[in-house]
């Protein structure tokens, strides 16, 4: 059975969705999906998450402390290589699948992920075929998408990223936690490096 940081995660980001139309305007959100003996993994970024204490949203806050209180039961991963984008970068990122295949939730109708990016990183350019739509939790990044202004964006702000759209991300003077949603053709497929 998971803890109750797993099961409060779930219940704040069902509630989250149901309070902002950009997210529930994705895609019907699986509500009744199983929870999944998917275990814990941890990545170096876990002690930093630990010590989270950047801006929220009155709509975030109380997802962004029960991710806080989930990071150590949780199965974090890391997609890239140390060659892709270096050291630095695996030692304080990680994200977490919330709700999907392979998720502490299993569901094959949505993918729901936890991301997070610490102070002063470079997610470079990169693609994937599934539209996907990122909701800043708390803190800020810059946003940078081909075809699309670059910006900033903080608590409460989202990005939708249609197939195939090149994008890539920047985080400033602090870091930022990431409600990050998928779905259509290519789901099930990683990331891709490059294609600027
Ligand atoms: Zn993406």
């Amino acid at each position: 059975m998971p803890g109750v940081s797993v099961k409060a995660t779930y219940a704040e980001t069902i509630r989250l969705v149901s309070l902002r139309p950009e997210l529930s305007a994705f895609g019907p959100f699986d509500c009744n999906a199983s929870a999944a003996a998917v275990g814990v993994r941890h990545v170096p970024a876990v002690s930093l998450l630990k010590e989270f204490d950047a801006p929220s949203h009155p709509d975030t806050a109380p997802l962004v402390a029960a991710v806080i209180a989930m990071a150590t039961d949780a199965c974090w991963r890391r997609t890239y290589s140390e060659s892709e984008v270096g050291r630095d970068f695996l030692d304080r990122y990680g994200y977490f699948e919330l709700v999907g295949p392979r998720g502490h939730f299993h569901s094959v109708s949505t993918r729901a992920y936890i991301g997070f990016w610490d102070a002063g990183l470079h997610y470079p350019w990169h693609v994937h075929e599934a539209e996907e739509l990122y909701f800043v939790l708390a803190g800020e990044a810059k946003f940078q998408a081909k075809g699309q202004e670059t910006a900033v964006l903080g608590p409460g702000d989202s990005r939708f990223h249609v197939a195939n759209q090149p994008h890539a991300m920047t985080t400033g003077q602090g870091p930022v936690l990431t409600l990050v949603l998928w779905r259509g053709v290519g789901a099930d497929c990683l990331p891709r490096m490059g294609h600027r």
